[in-house]
Parts: C-alpha cells; structure tokens; sequence
C-alpha cells in the first residue's frame, strides 16, 4: 500500500524533534509539504506560508498534523476540517474547554477524523502502569514534574503568555497519564499558582485531588519549570494492596517497590502516528479532553502567588 500523504503546520521545536524525523521514518506516512510562516521546509517537499496556501495548492492531500502552540489552534483546525482535512492535533489541544468542544462537534459534523495526542501516553509502562491501578486500587498519588523551561522551551515567550498554560504545558503531560491510568474519576480540590511577577502564566503549581472514592485517596501534583539539574517527570502510586509504582522518566520507567518492571526507550511519536494510521483505516476520532479540563479547573481555583521575575 503507497503511503499516506501528510502536512506538517507549524515547523517549530516539536515538529523539528519528533514529527518530522518520525515521519521519514514511518511506514504508514510521507511527507508531502510543510506549512510554516519563517518559510522552513524539510527535505525538498513544498513549504507554503499559509494553511490556505497549501490547501489551495495541493488539494489531493487530505492528512494534516498541527504543530504551533496552541493558542493558533481553533482557527487552524477549523481550517483544516472545513477543508476536508483529516487532522493531528499537538497537546494542548485548544486555550478554552469550549474551543476544544467545539472542534470535537465540528469533526464530527464533518466525519473527519480528530486526533488530539497525547504524547506522554504513548509508553508501554503506562499502560502497565493502568492495568495493575485498575487490578489493584490506588490509596496515593503524587505527581512530580520538574523541568526547566529554558531548556525545552527556549526563548518561546508564548508560554507565558494568557493561553500558553506556563508549567501546566509540560504539567499537563503528567495530567494526561494521571486522567489516563486512574480508574476513577478525579477532580481538583484547591490549586496554588506561582507567577513570575513579570508574566501572565504560572512558573511553579501545587495541586491536590479529591475524588467520590469512599477511601479517599490522598492525590497532589507539584510542577516547577526551574529545575536546572535534569528533568523530574515521576508519579508515584500506592495501591491498595500495599505496592508501590513508581512511574519514572515521563512514563517510560516502571518500578514496583523498587524493582525496575519495565525501561523501555521512549517511542512516544512513533505510536502515535500508528495509532493516527489506525483510526484513518477506522475513520474514528480520538478526543480526550480531560486533561485539559484538569488544568482549567486548576485556574479556575487556583491561588495566585507572586514569584521572582524570570528572564531568558
Ligand atoms: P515552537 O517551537 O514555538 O513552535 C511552534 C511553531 O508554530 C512556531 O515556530 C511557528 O512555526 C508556528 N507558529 C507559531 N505561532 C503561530 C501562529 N499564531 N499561527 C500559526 N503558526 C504559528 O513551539 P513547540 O515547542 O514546537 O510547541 C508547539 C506545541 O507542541 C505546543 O503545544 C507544545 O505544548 C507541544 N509540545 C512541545 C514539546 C517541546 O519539547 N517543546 C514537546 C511536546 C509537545 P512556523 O514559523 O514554522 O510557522
């Protein structure tokens, strides 16, 4: 079968690291043009300044992957599906709740098929890490998420920007396992907020869960984009029945009471654009929007603390 045809929008950091190069090597995708406002192209497929551009140009391709931040990504995916487009969508998926309601419902209306990713789902020791919670019960969780965001985010002033999610961009990735592998719902029960007294978005969150579970779980998460000495990207669950995982290394790593159970390298990329080649042949969409609801909640009740001006 001849491979499927995609678009990459936005050619920034996370298209240049993972979209791109996993593309190349896909069996399921090539590429077929890049749309990017700076003019940035890839190997010698087209590169176009505009969404509309390509669109117009190249109508035969029906497969888009959306790369900017996500703030550009309402009008974007409109765009796309409005277009005819079968669209990837980076994480975060939109700003608001009620965008991402509505590209869901748009899809829909359309029969396009939406993929919102989640990158940091994609590991084998996450979904290990989902069978023995749903298997064994969870009595704890605590979500440690520390990187820093000189290094992963450099000079992109976006992210401290009203809609760049601060450190719930990279904080938001531990919500998308911890929605994940949890097998009951959870909510947050009070948030507090850290701003640098120069930006409009958080630079360190403490939260705490609650959940209707009669045991009453204790669950928080801590998130801080000023660790300078390697990244901390660990949760840490207590079952029920006594054990204790330890999800290390963005989900890659497993420990059961300290013995590693699974370190297998990171992959993230590579199965998402399987699982985005599944759901083609499927013509099925996946949206999770719970995440994002997660982080919403945690601004809606989040208290505001003023930080240290930060600076590149
Ligand atoms: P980035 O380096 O700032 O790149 C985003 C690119 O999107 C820009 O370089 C620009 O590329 C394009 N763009 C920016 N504003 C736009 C707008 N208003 N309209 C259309 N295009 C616009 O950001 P990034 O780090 O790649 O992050 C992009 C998304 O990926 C974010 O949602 C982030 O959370 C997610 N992500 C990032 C990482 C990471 O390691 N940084 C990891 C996983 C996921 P052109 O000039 O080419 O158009």
């Amino acid at each position: 079968m001849s491979k499927r045809r995609i678009a990459v929008i936005g050619i920034g950091k996370i298209a240049q690291d993972q979209h791109l190069p996993v593309i190349d090597r896909s069996a399921d995708f090539e590429l077929a043009a890049t749309v990017s406002q700076r003019g940035i192209g890839h190997g010698d497929v087209p590169v176009f300044a505009s969404a509309a551009e390509f669109y117009a140009a190249m109508p035969d391709v029906s497969l888009v992957a959306i790369c900017t931040p996500p703030g550009a990504r309402h009008r974007l995916v409109r765009e796309a599906l409005d277009a005819g487009k079968d669209v990837l969508m980076e994480k975060p998926p939109t700003t608001t709740l009620s965008e991402f309601d509505d590209l869901v419902a748009h899809a829909s209306r359309l029969d396009r098929v939406l993929f919102q990713t989640w990158h940091s789902r994609y590991n084998i020791a996450v979904e290990r890490t989902r069978e023995r919670l749903a298997a064994d019960g969870v009595r704890s969780v605590r979500i440690d998420w520390r990187e820093s965001v000189r290094k992963w985010h450099p000079g992109q002033d976006w992210v401290w920007e009203p809609g760049g999610f601060g450190v719930f961009d990279p904080g938001i990735n531990a919500l998308s396992i911890f929605t994940y592998v949890m097998p009951f719902p959870v909510f947050v029960a009070r948030a507090s907020l850290t701003f640098p007294a120069n930006r409009q978005a958080p630079v360190d969150a403490e939260i705490t869960f609650r959940s209707g579970q009669l045991h009453q779980p204790v669950m928080s998460a801590g998130f801080n984009w000023l660790e300078e000495n390697g990244e901390v990207w660990t949760i840490t669950f207590e079952t029920i029945k006594g054990d204790v995982l330890l999800l290390e290394k963005g989900g890659t790593l497993l420990r059961v009471n300290d013995a590693v159970v699974l370190d297998m390298p990171p992959s993230e990329y590579e199965r998402i654009y399987e699982r985005f080649a599944h759901l083609l042949d499927r013509r099925q969409s996946d949206v999770d929007g719970s995440p994002l609801r997660l982080a919403a909640d945690a601004f809606l009740l989040g208290a505001r603390h003023n930080g240290e001006v930060f600076e590149w």
